[in-house]
């Protein structure tokens, strides 16, 4: 009577374990989607993320990052640079024009929250698999930036109060 054949080892121990692909090509990692034993050959990285080319496909491994990423990244940019080009001119100027940085704070924060808003639900659909897992480090650059725009849009605001309220500040 044959014996059965042993178990499937859990974990990797390099050398014991064979490619899914390659019977014969010892296994360097698992795809971290399906759990395939996957040689050097078969290993697809995205980011850090080790995948087999089924997966990595199924990701959409090939295609940039979707658009509403994209716009994330934009939107929380433009919104972080509109408080600093208003710093810039106000030190230029030696003043702080107080209609147009009220305008150009309030342009910020609504883009700070479209790029936040834009970039949290990217990241839903990327973790859902709708959307194309390149899009992930786009989304949280959006994040970062719309972070960094709130953070600003505070710091503007209190400058243009403390000019405002503070008359001496004026020089
Ligand atoms: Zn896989
Ligand atoms: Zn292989």
């Amino acid at each position: 009577m044959a014996s059965p054949p042993p178990p499937p080892s859990s974990g990797l121990r390099p050398g014991s374990t064979r490619c899914g692909n390659h019977p014969d090509v010892a296994a360097v990692d698992t795809c971290s989607r399906c759990g395939t034993f996957l040689c050097g050959d078969c290993v697809e990285y995205l980011g850090e993320t080790v995948l087999c080319d089924a997966c990595y496909q199924r990701l959409g491994g090939d295609q940039p990052g979707s658009r509403s990423a994209r716009t994330a990244v934009i939107l929380g940019g433009i919104g972080a640079a509109l408080p600093l080009l208003l710093a810039a001119y106000s030190l230029a100027v030696r003043g702080i024009p107080i209609v147009e940085s009220a305008f150009a704070l309030l342009i910020s924060l609504g883009m700070g929250f479209a790029g936040f808003g834009l970039a949290r639900s990217e990241l839903r659909r990327i973790q859902a698999g709708r959307a194309p897992i390149r899009g992930q480090r786009l989304a949280r650059a959006g994040l970062i930036l719309s972070a960094v725009n709130f953070g600003l849009f505070f710091l503007g605001l209190a400058a243009v109060a403390a000019f405002f309220f503070f008359p001496l500040l004026r020089g």
